[in-house]
């Protein structure tokens, strides 16, 4: 089924370093526990708004990741009993300024900027995401291509080790991390983000 209420979540929690191709394509170690950090809830647009390229930033990043809704409150969730805490999953670009990522080190300002979190185009609430296409295109051309299969930590993990942090709340969203090829959007590029069994959400860099 697919619902589309307004999105209004009390926090949004996103995934640092989650597929192992990421990782490899970053040289990265694979980490013992998941990297979280947090954007602001007024960074969300939907789809069709437009991405707005933020005044000094040098290089803005495109991210495709898949982002769970939560659909009930929970605390300290144990890993088997996660799915009935998840309303549904939709699609997330974790719209990034990369220079302002290496330069803060503390991922707050690059992440947060408003328009920096499209969100939708709706909540699948059938799905199985444990082995689903994921891809991004930069004006119609492929840039991502992976499956949620290549994730580090896998969703029960990562939700119950969430909820041992912070109580989740109804409508709060947590990502998933991206795949490899991340890279820059220019002003007028259009991005989308197309996950299997969910759809597709497009916007525009103004
Ligand atoms: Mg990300």
């Amino acid at each position: 089924m697919k619902i589309q209420p307004k999105l209004s979540p009390e926090k949004i929690i996103l995934t640092g370093l989650n597929y192992k191709d990421h990782a490899r394509e970053l040289d990265m170690k694979i980490p013992d526990e998941p990297i979280i950090f947090l954007k602001p809830p007024s960074a969300i647009i939907g789809p069709g708004e437009n991405i707005i390229y933020p005044e000094g930033v040098r290089r803005l990043d495109y991210e495709a990741e898949l982002a769970i809704v939560i659909g009930k409150e929970g605390k300290k969730i144990p890993e088997k009993k996660v799915k009935d805490y998840i309303l549904g999953y939709t699609c997330l670009n974790d719209v990034t300024a990369r220079d302002l990522q290496k330069k803060d080190r503390q991922w707050s300002r690059a992440k947060s900027f408003d328009t920096f979190c499209p969100l939708g185009p709706w909540i699948e609430t059938d799905l199985d995401p444990s082995d689903i296409q994921i891809q991004s295109f930069l004006n119609g051309k492929l840039k991502q291509n992976s499956r949620t299969s290549n994730f580090i930590f896998r969703i029960n993990f990562l939700i119950s080790f969430i909820s041992k942090i912070m109580t989740l709340k109804i409508g709060d969203i947590i990502s998933t991390g991206t795949p490899a090829g991340i890279g820059p959007m220019q002003k007028n590029d259009k991005v989308e983000i197309v996950i299997e069994g969910i759809g597709s959400l497009k916007n525009q860099v103004v």
